[in-house]
């Protein structure tokens, strides 16, 4: 009995996660076109037509923009809460109302074996939330896009198997680049995103016994590296009495090419 997931794909140009177990194939968001999200499952081996539903976290674009021509093509159920919902409708086109569903924050909902839990986290939308996800004694966790990682957040998300994590920006290169100052007061205010340094010391106050890898995901394109996220993350995080390597492996993902399909373990 396995949990796998990949990263299809992560950053501002557009966010998916493909998780699966025996029974159930879920899609996390869905922000690139329908052309696009075909091609990232082609290249994991997996066919959109199997899968069993989509969840949304938020309504920004690079995480919806291509939910309602995914789920009219595939036929796919979608679950979002309340207000994600109001923000999000009118830009899905025409769905049946069977394929609504509502999936409020903190809830657990089971997909067959496979039980979803959703916390609601700090940004500038509706009511965005990410999920951590149990099958079988394993946990999965997925958050990013947040203005910064509560209290409760590590609360819930804290001894995961494996993390799927924002690391978005680097805070000088953020200081520094040419976008004007209220993107950057944005991106830096508590409803934007997680820097490499914060995301490290939330990191190291959720790794577990049982913490086997961390993705870092949603990458500034302009305001990042991905040998710069790693090596921010992997130094702070060794300033906190833990060896990247030894216990634990961080990996990379990509705006355009999907994370191998990994078993959670
Ligand atoms: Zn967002
Ligand atoms: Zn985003």
């Amino acid at each position: 009995m396995t949990l796998r997931f990949s990263v299809l794909a992560s950053g501002s140009t557009g966010n998916a996660v493909y998780v699966e177990t025996e029974q159930q194939r879920l899609l996390i968001d869905a922000g690139l076109s329908g052309k696009k999200m075909d091609e990232l499952f082609q290249s994991i081996n997996r066919d959109p037509k199997d899968l069993t539903g989509i969840l949304v976290s938020h309504e920004h674009s690079d995480h919806i923009k291509g939910v309602g021509i995914f789920a009219r093509k595939h036929k796919l159920p979608i679950y979002a809460n309340e207000k994600t919902w109001q923000a999000m409708n009118s830009h899905l086109g025409n769905l049946a109302n069977e394929q609504k569903f509502i999936f409020g924050i903190d809830e657990v909902k089971s997909f067959g074996n496979l039980d979803v839990e959703s916390f609601g986290v700090s940004h500038d939308a509706a009511e965005p939330m990410f999920f951590s996800f149990h099958h079988e004694g394993k946990k999965l966790v997925l958050a990013t896009d947040m203005g910064y990682v509560s209290e409760r957040i590590k609360g819930t998300i804290k001894d995961a198997d494996m993390f799927i994590f924002e690391s978005n920006h680097d805070t000088n290169m953020l200081r520094m680049c040419k976008y004007p100052w209220s993107i950057k007061r944005r991106i830096l205010s508590d409803v934007g995103h997680v820097s490499n340094e914060d995301a490290a010391m939330a990191l190291s106050e959720c790794i577990g016994d049982k913490t086997s890898r961390i993705y870092l995901a949603h990458l500034s394109l302009d305001n990042n590296l991905k040998d710069l996220a790693r090596l921010s993350v992997e130094q702070v995080l060794k300033e906190q009495g833990m060896a990247v390597g030894e216990q634990f492996e961080l990996y990379d993902t990509d705006p355009h090419h999907p994370t191998a399909l990994a078993v959670v373990s």
